[in-house]
């Protein structure tokens, strides 16, 4: 598709400068060959009144006279032919200059071109004698298809450099589109695996449960199992919608004006019990009167995860700190825990969808969509979401503008 697409945009481009260079080209062809075309008419015009005189500069004095490539013919009422002034053209044939003066009687126009022998006319008729000047245009047609090979050979080097810049503008422009079409097809690919193995697992415990010699203990154990996964299935389905909207820009947010640090303050409570559980500490330095405009159920989700995380990544026995507090016109939700140091690859990858650092927790209902569903709803408040690792901490820090 994105080769179609690139494919596309070159041949656009070139139809584009190929109708622009033909424009351009023949309209400088046209030009060049009408001014050739007056000049010469003038010029042959002038003739009528005597021959040409050239000065030329370098000779002082007399004045040089210069040969000019044209004759003149008169046609007697009889039909006498009679050449009279240039010297320029071969006049012994007398055969073929009885057919060029018959040729040129035959034509209709005063002044005209006779291709075949390179020679421009112009004839009167006075008294029932017809007065006939040729001038010679082998210097103009050749003038005019050394203009032609020029402007073929500008236009074929224009062509060529203006298709290599196409590709590369075509590889530039269609980037991003590369990008998208390539994240959602690695979306695509990991919501299927991920989906595959609850399924699988669902499918065996299923065709088992089936099975005549299944006795009490392991129905009840296939069918918790069969439960366990359904729920882990739905989650990651809910969070796939909850990313597929965010991408939509479909979610649906009621925005008003919240205490933020009540919010905060809940949602430690709520955690206190999940850390105690595993033996871990949740400490929480929360600055009051912290308001902005949001939607509750999303900020508590970005902290739902943020704490859930937490507790999962740290070390044993080791304390979780919260902290929230203004800064001008933002506030800074920072999640810090002791746990195993993010490297930098992971620190710049850690927010895209299915990323984990460790692989193998996928089977624990940890899909790698958390972090990129809180930095859908950062994004969605206006706020920015970034990971630091140092010094054994690892800390997940949230800036939020406030009201
Ligand atoms: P998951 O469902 O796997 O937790 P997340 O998107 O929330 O998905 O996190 C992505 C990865 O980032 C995790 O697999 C984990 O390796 C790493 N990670 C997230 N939070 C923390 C944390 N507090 N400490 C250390 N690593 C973390």
């Amino acid at each position: 598709m994105i080769k179609k697409l690139r494919f596309k945009f070159i041949i656009i481009n070139m139809l584009i400068v190929s109708i622009m260079l033909s424009g351009i080209l023949s309209t400088v062809y046209i030009y060049t060959k009408k001014n050739i075309d007056t000049s010469a008419e003038a010029m042959i015009e002038s003739l009528r009144f005597g021959p040409v005189m050239r000065g030329i500069p370098e000779l002082d004095s007399p004045v040089g006279e210069m040969s000019f490539p044209y004759f003149c013919v008169s046609v007697s009422p009889f039909g006498f032919v009679n050449v009279y002034e240039g010297d320029y053209f071969d006049l012994t044939d007398e055969e073929s200059l009885l057919d060029l003066v018959r040729l040129t009687l035959a034509t209709e126009d005063k002044s005209g071109v006779l291709n075949d022998y390179s020679l421009r006319y112009y004839k009167e008729e006075s008294f029932g004698s017809v007065r006939i000047i040729y001038a010679d245009i082998s210097g103009e047609i050749s003038i005019l298809n050394h203009l032609r090979t020029t402007l073929f050979g500008i236009s074929i080097a224009a062509f060529i450099i203006f298709l290599a810049i196409s590709v590369l503008l075509a590889r530039w422009a269609v980037k991003p589109v590369s990008e998208a079409w390539d994240q959602q097809r690695q979306f695509v690919a990991d919501a299927s695996h991920e989906l595959k193995t609850p399924l699988t697992v669902i499918m065996t415990d299923a065709e088992l449960l089936q099975a005549d010699d299944c006795d009490d203990e392991q129905t009840s154990t296939l069918s918790r199992n069969i439960l366990t996964m359904s729920k882990q299935m739905r989650g990651l389905v809910e969070d796939l919608l909850e990313l597929a909207r965010a991408d939509n820009g479909t979610t649906k947010a009621v925005f008003e004006n919240l205490d933020f640090s009540h919010i905060t303050d809940e949602a430690v409570l709520l955690f206190d019990p999940v850390f105690f559980e595993k033996g871990l500490k949740l400490e929480s330095a929360i600055e009051p009167g912290i308001f902005l405009s949001g939607s509750e159920t999303h900020l508590n989700q970005l902290l739902e995860i943020l704490l859930d995380n937490a507790q999962k990544y740290c070390y044993p026995d080791t304390s979780v700190t919260l902290t929230l507090r203004r800064s001008g016109h933002h506030c800074v939700l920072t999640v810090s825990d002791y746990g195993e140091p993010i490297s930098k690859e992971d620190l710049k990858n850690i927010f895209k969808r299915f990323y984990r650092v460790d692989k193998a927790r996928s089977m624990n209902s940890s899909y790698g969509l958390g972090l990129s569903i809180a930095e859908a709803v950062v994004k969605m408040h206006g706020g920015q979401i970034h990971a630091e690792s140092a010094n054994g901490v690892n800390s997940f820090i949230v800036q939020l503008p406030v009201i």
